[in-house]
């Protein structure tokens, strides 16, 4: 862990109603007030932010969404905006995530576009990378981090990366049980922060790099020491506020 502040955000999927998510703001918050070194952010369906956005204030919670359309307005049946996100007090939102690449068509070239709309609308982008089981078998990881750190962030204006959070989450690590190694995942993070020095050599110690990919209460802590991880998007494990709390937890931690 460096001296970059740690990040521990939850994304539900698709979970929880807005009541369920009062029920689990309820049960969390009382966990959570006590040291507040991490960052702590929900990333939750749509039809559940103003609920979380209600029943947080005042907290050390900071709610996101799980994506958004890259232009301001128009003829996009079923999207919402960055504009439409902000109004809420809607704080990040993640793009890229593997599900949403693999299952919704989203592209690196519609990312290029996401993430600058998101920065101009003052909402955190928490941009999704990561190689899948194949690739990685095929010794292809670096060259698939490299164009969708590349491609992705093509489009962040000069000076505004380090207002950006990546999440590195092998793909075949998500929602599976198998968790990268530590050396793998410092690995994987390492290489991506060379990429981003690549683009901008002051921005890239700032920048915080989460790993994301069956991380769990016991083996956060171990995943967190490393030097280049500064965080956890945890998808499972954030659905119970116990488990949540003892994440956090690992974070105030790091
Ligand atoms: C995720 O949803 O981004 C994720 C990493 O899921 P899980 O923690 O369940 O593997």
């Amino acid at each position: 862990m460096s001296d970059r502040r740690p990040y521990i955000a939850g994304n539900w999927k698709m979970h929880k109603t807005g009541r369920e998510a009062e029920d689990f703001l309820w049960a969390l918050l009382p966990q959570i007030s006590g040291e507040d070194h991490a960052e702590v952010v929900i990333c939750a369906p749509f039809t559940a932010l103003v609920n979380l956005i209600d029943g947080s204030r005042g907290s050390r919670v900071k709610v996101a969404a799980q994506n958004m359309h890259q232009a301001e307005a128009g003829a996009f049946t079923g999207e919402v905006s960055a504009g439409m996100l902000s109004e809420l007090d809607v704080r990040a939102v993640v793009l890229g995530h593997s599900e949403r690449r693999q299952y919704f068509n989203e592209t690196d070239a519609a990312l290029a576009e996401k993430l600058p709309a998101a920065l101009a609308a003052g909402i955190e982008p928490i941009f999704c990378v990561g190689e899948t089981e194949a690739e990685r078998e095929a010794g292809q990881m670096q060259d698939v981090l490299r164009r969708q750190v590349t491609e992705g962030l093509a489009g962040v204006p000069a000076g505004q990366l380090p207002a950006i959070v990546v999440a590195y989450e092998p793909v075949w690590a998500i929602g599976t049980g198998k968790v990268a190694t530590t050396e793998q995942a410092q690995e994987a993070i390492a290489f991506i922060r060379e990429l981003i020095a690549g683009i901008d050599a002051a921005a890239a110690p700032q920048v915080r790099i989460l790993y994301g990919g069956s991380v769990k209460p016991d083996n956060a802590a171990e995943l967190l020491s490393q030097p280049d991880i500064d965080g956890a998007l945890i998808g499972g494990a954030s659905l119970d506020p116990g488990d949540f709390a003892a994440l956090v937890a690992a974070g105030d931690a790091a």
